[in-house]
């Protein structure tokens, strides 16, 4: 008779947790994951993927206009349909949860679609109240948007609920001004919103090169995104006429039909029973791992947002593969997170992988700078004055490209390639050395001078 229940008991079921309790069971071990809400988790829920159709479908705004500069009689009254495409979207999603669901279920694993808190470093409690023992238990809970505690925060929501909207509110307010913040500012904004970004400091994306983000805010501002800098939420309160009036410090007050909280996340570790097994949590509610995911007490292990490390969907899946492969898999992995490529999908969208120039600077000293500022062919015959900028970031001794940041179109699907040079450590001269694939944008990762 086994001494636990499961070999390996896994909570939450989002993009670790997922690939974690699939590759374990495919290693031998019998797992079980539960998932009080929807198999998926956010990335597939409500986040990534629903999201980066929204920007697709953002996108026709632009795209029906320039058209016509390439010869296409697009009506005036060209229409959008929110609750066509919120249709559309939503049912994509359920098929992805259907997918992710049969692909668990096709390896063995158990799911349990329940709540379950830890109640000691082998045992968790369901919802229902059925107790069960596992040898292993991995955290995979993830995070939740984090919502200032200023009076009248209830009638704000997060990103989670845009997805849900009945209707694309006409005027827009974002708190925040990071990556959830300036997606939704382009997605609504070309859905017909006027959105006013307010940030607590000056700064939009934080980490990003900054003549990358200054140009998004370049091109945000002209495109009629308004910001407001240095301002704190002071509270909102709601008007007889179902408008919202948001006083914050240094501005006058605004009143918009709609706030949007994307101040960033928090783990979602409130009322976990983390501490019965003694697992410690940083500050912010993090669970803090070491480079095998193993928590503070060594039957928990931890994965993804909730370990607060790299915030990232494909992180989160590697760090599920690395657990099972190193404990079910006879196979020691550890996750490698220098040169982790990123983007934002905003509008236009931007990527980077490496140093900023701005950390090279302080890590390596001495380092080039080569910039393309164009404008894409397909913007100059749309008559459309929104110019690409690409950056790289060179160590100035041995001319290795150490950073990599670009905005323009399909700037991520250019970096995703481009990350596999910078990661394998080659040098503007290896650059130089590939010839142009032309006409094209990304031609001109190989034509800086
Ligand atoms: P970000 O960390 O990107 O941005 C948070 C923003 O909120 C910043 O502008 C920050 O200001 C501000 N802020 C933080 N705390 C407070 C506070 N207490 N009061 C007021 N303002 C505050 O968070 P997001 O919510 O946009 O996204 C969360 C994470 O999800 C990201 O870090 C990213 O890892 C991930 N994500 C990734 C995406 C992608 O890969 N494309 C898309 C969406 C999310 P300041 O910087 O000025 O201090």
């Amino acid at each position: 008779m086994p001494q636990y229940d499961y070999d390996l008991f896994v909570i939450g079921a989002g993009s670790g947790g997922t690939r974690a309790a699939r590759v374990s069971a495919a290693h031998g071990a019998r797992v079980a994951v539960a998932e009080e809400y929807r198999v998926g988790g956010t990335c597939v829920i409500r986040g990534c993927v629903p999201k980066k159709l929204l920007v697709y479908g953002a996108h026709f705004a632009e795209d029906l206009k320039d058209a016509q500069r390439f010869g296409w009689k697009v009506p005036n009254d060209c229409e959008f349909d929110w609750k066509c495409l919120q249709e559309n979207v939503l049912s994509e999603v359920d098929r992805i949860n259907g997918a992710y669901t049969s692909t668990l279920q096709s390896h063995g694993v158990e799911i349990i679609n329940e709540r379950a808190v830890v109640t000691g470093p082998n045992s968790v409690k369901l919802a229902s109240g059925r107790e069960i023992t596992a040898e292993r238990i991995l955290i995979a809970v993830g995070a939740r948007p984090a919502v200032p505690s200023c009076p009248g925060h209830e009638h704000g929501i997060t990103s989670n609920e845009v997805f849900h909207l009945d209707a694309i509110p006409k005027r827009v307010l974002i708190a925040g001004a990071g990556y959830i913040a300036n997606e939704f500012a382009g997605v609504l904004h070309q859905f017909g919103a006027h959105v006013t970004l307010i940030n607590r400091t000056d700064v939009i994306l934080r980490g990003y090169d900054e003549s990358i983000r200054d140009r998004l805010l370049q091109i945000s501002l002209m495109k009629g995104i308004e910001f407001r800098f240095n301002a704190e939420f002071r509270g909102i309160e709601k008007q007889a006429d179902g408008s919202l009036k948001v006083e914050m410090t240094g501005h006058d007050p605004l009143e918009v039909d709609c706030v949007i909280f994307a101040t960033g996340r928090v783990p979602n570790t409130d009322g976990l029973g983390l501490e019965t097994a003694g697992v410690e949590l940083d500050d912010k509610g993090a669970i803090p791992v070491d480079a095998d995911n193993q928590s503070s007490c060594p039957s928990i292990y931890a994965v993804g947002d909730v370990t607060n490390r790299v915030q990232l969907t494909p992180v989160a899946i590697r760090e599920g593969q690395a657990f099972a492969d190193t404990v079910y898999g006879g196979k020691p992995t550890r996750v490698d997170y220098n040169c982790i490529p990123a983007a934002v999908f905003s509008h236009p969208p931007m990527a980077g992988v490496g140093l900023t120039e701005a950390e090279a600077k302080n890590k390596l000293g001495t380092v080039k700078v080569y910039l393309s500022d164009f404008r894409a062919m397909k913007n100059v015959l749309a008559n459309r004055n929104e110019r690409c900028l690409y950056k790289m970031v060179c160590e100035a001794e041995t001319d290795r490209v150490v950073g990599l940041h670009m905005i323009g179109p399909d700037a991520p699907e250019i970096l995703q390639a481009a990350a596999v040079a910078v990661k394998a450590g080659l040098t503007k001269q290896a650059f130089d050395e590939t010839v142009a694939l032309h006409p094209s944008m990304a031609e001109e990762l190989v034509l800086m001078r």
